[in-house]
């Protein structure tokens, strides 16, 4: 099967295993509870080359491994959103191959040593993000930018923010990407799940930034963050089926060991054939996504099948952690049992980095059907 083939990466898997299980496992409930991810784990995972993966060195397929592996040895998609958040914020600085904002901001996040964001989203503009309203106003050198941000990954701990604003004419058209060092003010979110990446909401009010800060071409930001999109999508998709499989797995080792009636759970056949049913999905949505990524980063066109692997693998993994969470009984409710956390950081997954129904809209009308 040339997907086992070409997602094989044996000793990145195992490279990721141990460090997950060394330097992460370990630590993840009391980053749960302190809300954020200390920088050293940023070091540490920079030391192994795991923060260049798609950038300096290695590809798509290699960071599919590499999600893979991190949830599935006991890390989760809240810590893949809090330590590989350079994923999402400096995508357009590498692409668009400017020597000194690599150097100044992409360097040094995949070295671990600076810590990025992707600011697009605001109160008043999501999964429409043609109708952002921050502004970045030209005076001389300067860019002069005023609005609000929400929602933003490891914007409390940002050194750099890789931000959306508005350069030129309403509509898609006039965006731009513009990196945003400081002289803005953040509010710390309290959340569902994901509890150990931080999130925050950003203001900024006539924050002068040099206009050598800007990404690309002025006014070129909206196709810049489409692009980005897909390989964020697919991520998310990898985590959705990935956080499936560690559930499955907690769930199946469960259900031999606790006993109902005089007799273990998973010798019910209701329980065995509920578990099967469930790795049955996590299956068919690991192989249909891991597809898709290898179309994506041979640089194929595959914008309606990405939509559909997002949405397969989240479905997959909403029913999945809910089964998880009734086969554990009282103890899938509490916070001590792993499957607590999957279940609620699963929930982000079918409405970031573009909404179930706007995947969906987005697949109708790429296949003529609106
Ligand atoms: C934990 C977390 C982390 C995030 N991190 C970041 C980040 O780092 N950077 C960033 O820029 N953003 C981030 N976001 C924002 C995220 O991308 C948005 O929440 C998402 O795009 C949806 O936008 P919205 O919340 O404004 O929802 P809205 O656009 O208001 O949509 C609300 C709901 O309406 C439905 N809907 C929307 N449009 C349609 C339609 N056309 N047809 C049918 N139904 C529709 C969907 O169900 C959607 O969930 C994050 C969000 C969360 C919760």
């Amino acid at each position: 099967m040339i997907t086992k083939d070409l997602y094989e990466r044996k000793e990145l898997r195992q490279l990721v295993r141990d460090f997950t299980r060394r330097e992460i496992v370990p630590h993840l409930g009391r980053w749960e509870r302190d809300g954020e991810v200390p920088r050293e784990l940023h070091k540490k995972a920079a030391e192994l080359d795991l923060l260049g993966i798609g950038f300096e060195h290695g590809d798509l397929v290699d960071s599919v491994a590499l999600t893979e592996e991190i949830i599935q040895s006991g890390g989760s998609s809240g810590l893949m959103a809090a330590l590989f958040t350079l994923g999402i914020a400096i995508p357009h600085i590498w692409q668009s191959g400017n020597e000194d904002l690599k150097e100044r901001f992409a360097r040094p996040a995949i070295r671990g040593e600076k810590i990025g964001s992707l600011a697009v989203t605001e109160p008043g503009a999501g999964s429409d993000v043609a109708s952002i309203r921050t502004t970045a106003v030209r005076d001389g050198d300067f860019y002069v930018v005023s609005g609000e941000k929400t929602f933003i990954t490891s914007g409390c701990r940002a050194d750099f923010v890789t931000t959306a604003v508005r350069t030129g004419e309403p509509g898609y058209q006039g965006i731009s990407l513009l990196v945003i060092e400081d002289g803005f003010t953040r509010r710390k979110l309290d959340k569902m799940g994901w509890h150990c990446s931080d999130t925050a909401e950003l203001h900024f009010d006539n924050v002068r930034v040099p206009a050598k800060n800007l990404v690309g071409e002025e006014n070129q930001g909206f196709a810049q963050i489409m692009r980005q999109f897909q390989v964020e999508r697919i991520t998310m998709a990898v985590e959705a089926y990935a956080t499936a499989q560690r559930a499955l797995d907690l769930t199946a080792e469960w259900t031999r060991n606790r006993e109902t009636f005089g007799k273990p759970l998973i010798k019910n056949q209701v329980v065995s054939h509920r578990l099967a049913g469930m790795a049955q999905k996590i299956d068919v949505a690991r192989t249909y996504v891991r597809e898709v990524a290898a179309r994506v980063n041979r640089g194929e066109d595959c914008v309606t099948e990405v939509c559909f692997a997002k949405n397969a693998a989240v479905e997959t993994c909403d029913e999945v952690v809910d089964a998880a969470v009734q086969l554990h009984g009282g103890m899938g409710y509490m916070r001590e049992s792993e499957v607590e956390r999957h279940y609620r950081d699963a929930r982000i997954l079918g409405i970031g980095g573009g909404a179930s129904e706007v995947m969906t809209e987005l697949a109708a009308r790429r296949l003529g059907f609106a």
